[in-house]
């Protein structure tokens, strides 16, 4: 129980619509979005009403009046899609999942938690996310021929803007603030700092915003280096991108983190040979999951969009089949096994060549697909799934890291 409980004041607002437990984990996990007088969101029991928790001094009667229109958003979410299960990966390690990974990694002193969704990590933690990272570029190499590539962490507006990334996940966003270019608010701003205690932002009038961004998906600044080439068949890159997802107060450990890294592969050109790339991609993720030894999945995706766009976009996604999944099981706080989302195989058709202008040969713009590996949550997932005794992982894999 929460201690400070009594400082809370409470709403109970009623479905208007019967929905699923993925519904209410989805309403639940948004719901840190709704307001910042809301501290949370939580659906009953028999999934009929939802308990609007209000901070201290929250005016009621407006926070349940954005809650509502929040609620009636999420629940004409369609879900219960057949899920297609295309990858099913089982580990030869017959010892139980660990419980705690995180808290285990940060007494070992392998990770370090700053606290705001950031991890810093050395030892077997980075021996395994630089082995997870190789892995898959060495497969991406031999089967797709990619060329190495480097992009910056830092993305302007337009170029997230034509990505469509505004429309999907407006909450995820994360502006980048200057101080404004005047002698005096800049000297106003070190002189406030030189003897202060702690850090003292500068005022908000004294903040621009100019536009640039953190990257939060791994692909997009790849599409702007693409304008005016023309395609005959195709062509892939893949390199480790960084990237940042305003989660809010969702944040937990590895399982959920503000920055962290992908391992990416871009494939660019015809239909065919965007589907061809496509195809490939499945076995990859077998022999990666095979190489790790753990239980892993790849299935069709339904993923969680901003509420108000959450609707159509789940619809669109698992009818055309256009996002696979790759999930694998680990364990909640609680003990309870999850699926962890760890990345997945994407197709764009041709909506990125459309929008940053390269072709093919016909004349067409060209399509392009993805796939992305989360590699702090491969960690986790692998710690999860082998615990902290070298004896327990595969050799190969045991060799590098804890050596
Ligand atoms: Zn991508």
């Amino acid at each position: 129980m929460n201690k400070h409980v009594t400082n809370f004041n409470e709403i109970i607002l009623p479905l208007t619509r019967e929905i699923d437990f993925e519904i209410a984990g989805d309403i639940e996990k948004e719901s840190v979005f709704v307001s910042p007088q809301i501290d949370r969101i939580v659906v009953s029991e028999d999934l009929k009403s939802a308990r609007l928790i209000a901070r201290e001094g929250a005016n009621l009667e407006e926070v349940a009046d954005k809650a509502r229109r929040f609620l009636d958003v999420m629940v004409k979410q369609v879900t219960g899609f057949e899920i297609k299960v295309f990858v099913d990966t089982k580990r030869k390690d017959t010892g139980p999942y660990q419980i705690g990974v995180n808290d285990g990694l940060v007494e070992r002193g392998w990770m370090h938690d700053y606290g705001k969704g950031q991890v810093a990590y050395s030892g077997p933690v980075l021996k395994l996310a630089q082995l997870i990272n190789e892995k898959a570029g060495e497969l991406y190499k031999k089967a797709y021929n990619a060329t190495d590539g480097h992009f910056p962490a830092m993305i302007d507006a337009d170029t997230l803007h034509k990505c469509g990334y505004f429309d999907s996940h407006p909450n995820a966003v994360t502006f980048l603030g200057n101080v404004i270019e005047d002698f005096d608010a800049i000297e106003e701003f070190r002189r406030a700092n030189s003897c202060s205690e702690g850090a003292l932002l500068p005022q908000p009038e004294h903040i621009h915003i100019d536009g640039m961004c953190l990257n939060p998906a791994a692909c997009f600044p790849c599409y702007p280096t693409l304008k005016g080439k023309t395609y005959l068949t195709g062509e892939s890159f893949t390199w480790m991108g960084r990237v940042f997802r305003y989660e809010s107060r969702n944040i937990n450990g590895l399982d959920r983190l503000y920055e962290f890294n992908v391992r990416e592969l871009v494939f660019v050109g015809t239909e065919e040979y965007v589907r061809e790339c496509r195809a490939k991609a499945l076995p990859i993720v077998e022999e990666m999951a095979t190489f790790f030894d753990i239980d892993c999945q790849v299935q069709t995706a339904t993923d969680p969009f901003f509420a108000t766009v959450s609707a159509a976009k789940k619809f669109w996604q698992a009818a055309q089949e256009v996002k696979n999944e790759i999930k694998i099981p680990a364990l909640g706080n609680d003990g309870s096994t999850k699926m962890l989302a760890c990345g997945s195989i994407n197709l764009h058709g041709n909506f990125f060549g459309k929008r940053f202008e390269f072709y093919c040969a016909n004349g067409e713009p060209a399509q392009t697909g993805c796939v992305g590996l989360g590699i702090e949550r491969w960690v986790l997932a692998a710690f999860t799934q082998h615990g902290f005794e070298p004896h327990r992982w595969p050799e190969a894999v045991r060799n590098r890291i804890f050596s």
